[in-house]
């Protein structure tokens, strides 16, 4: 099988078979985000697709885990999921889960009865970029959704029996913007309530100078380390979540926080901020080097 590339997954799906049912994103138009830049958005014909999954069930029969690719597989009309997924239910007889991204516009643009039928066929876990829930940042780094959409689309997949993990992007709103985006990015995820929740931090493209001046404009700063704690402090202190794994060890961020639970480990998550936040001795943070997309 061959991978038309780039292809990325989140690092919780390393020991996933990945599948790409799409190629690209079919929104492509996040300012921050050069991901797919280089692919036009498709739904791959089925029987490719189908000669991937034949081909690689007699390579692995037993996988457990699958993942579906490229950007938001949830795109594709529901018929052909569902044709994919009954494929991969057929093919791995031990299968656990299947798992993918999904954006918020394309979760609105499913009925729940639809949701459904694909989590009747394993699709049990999405990854929501939420990003941020400030409407106002979101218009400006083209999103294509607003903070009451993502609710929606989250909350959707959620009531259809799906599980979300959802993330956001520390220091997307620059210096200036640091607080809202943390308090509003707060706001959507307690209105979703996710049972997995996770951190990135900005690592802008193609380097700082070009994305502050032109991709950004309007005297946009990027924040510092030092902003991306605060940033995570003011955060995670307005989260109100029934029960959420949460972890910030994404390589993208300066402070790796691994095997929290929401609400439980709150008072240890920002006691470990804090210490970040005074302690300025070599290792503390992930130094600039190592942080990596
Ligand atoms: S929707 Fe996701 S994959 Fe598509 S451009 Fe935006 S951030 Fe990138």
């Amino acid at each position: 099988m061959e991978y038309d590339f780039p292809l990325f997954r989140p690092p919780s799906e390393a020991r996933s078979l990945i599948f790409q049912v799409t190629l690209g994103c079919s929104w492509n138009r996040c300012l921050f985000c050069a991901s797919y830049r280089t692919k036009e958005f498709r739904v791959r014909p089925f029987e490719e697709v189908e000669r991937d999954i034949v081909g690689m069930s007699e390579c692995y029969p037993s996988a457990r885990r699958v993942f579906l690719a490229d950007g938001d597989p949830v795109a594709a009309p529901t018929d052909y999921l569902v044709r994919v997924l009954d494929l991969i239910n057929r093919r791995f007889p031990s299968l656990e889960r299947i798992s993918t991204y999904a954006g918020p516009t394309n979760l609105m643009a499913k009925t729940r009865e639809e949701l459904e039928q694909l989590k009747e066929r394993k699709l049990d876990l999405l990854y929501l970029g939420i990003e941020t829930g400030n409407d106002e940042l979101l218009k400006r780094v083209g999103k294509g959704a607003t903070a009451g959409q993502i609710v929606d689309g989250g909350r959707k997949a959620l009531q259809a029996g799906l599980r979300v993990s959802a993330f956001i992007i520390l220091g997307l709103g620059g210096m200036e913007g640091s607080h809202d985006h943390a308090k509003d990015s707060a706001r959507v995820v307690n209105g979703i309530d996710p049972q997995y929740l996770a951190t990135l931090t900005l690592i802008p493209l193609p380097d700082a100078r070009i994305y502050e001046e032109r991709v950004m404009g309007h005297g946009f700063r990027l924040i510092d380390p030092a902003q991306s704690l605060q940033e995570l402090r003011w955060f995670v202190e307005d989260l109100e979540l029934t029960g959420c794994k949460f972890g910030t060890e994404h390589a993208s961020n300066y402070l790796p926080i691994t095997g929290m639970t929401l609400p439980r480990d709150k008072d240890e998550i920002l006691r470990r901020i804090d210490k970040a936040l005074t302690d300025v001795s070599p290792g503390t943070l992930r130094p600039e080097w190592m942080r990596g997309l």
